[in-house]
């Protein structure tokens, strides 16, 4: 069965994931991109948020990759804003149901090869960027 949220082939979307994760904290070169790697898992996964989260999810994203922020920076923002990391919203999603309907993107996880630091780093950012454009058209 592909994966309903990102179309996957046989879920195999999941276990990416969790092998990306573990390479990521043993390995610098690929731990680089981690914070776009999760950023961008998330929002093809809509069923693990509540809909304010999608759309804050979605929003880090536009950071990673259009403004080009880095994760410390974001994280520096948020510190110094007022409600310091206190969100007003629920962020995990109550009830599994996606909050996005959308199963066809033009690239998932599984487009993305491992076999180097450069050629994963590569891909992350273009999955990243796919998924973004995609999800920018998206009305919540
Ligand atoms: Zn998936």
């Amino acid at each position: 069965m592909n994966c309903p949220e990102c179309g996957a082939p046989e879920n195999l979307c999941q276990t990416r994931f969790d092998e990306f994760l573990v390479l990521e904290f043993t390995d610098p070169g690929y731990g680089a991109v981690h914070n776009l790697t999760v950023c961008t898992f998330m929002v093809q996964h809509s069923s693990r948020m509540s809909r304010q989260g999608w759309i804050y999810e979605r929003d880090l994203l536009r950071e990673f990759v259009v403004e080009k922020k880095s994760p410390s920076l974001i994280r520096q923002q948020i510190s110094k804003s007022v409600d310091s990391g206190k969100r007003t919203f629920t962020f995990k999603s109550k009830t599994g149901v996606p909050v996005i309907t959308k199963s066809a993107w033009a690239k998932t996880i599984l487009d993305v090869r491992v076999e180097s630091a450069e050629a994963y780093c590569a891909d992350v950012n273009a999955w990243a960027k796919a998924v973004l454009e995609d999800a920018e058209t998206i009305a919540v």
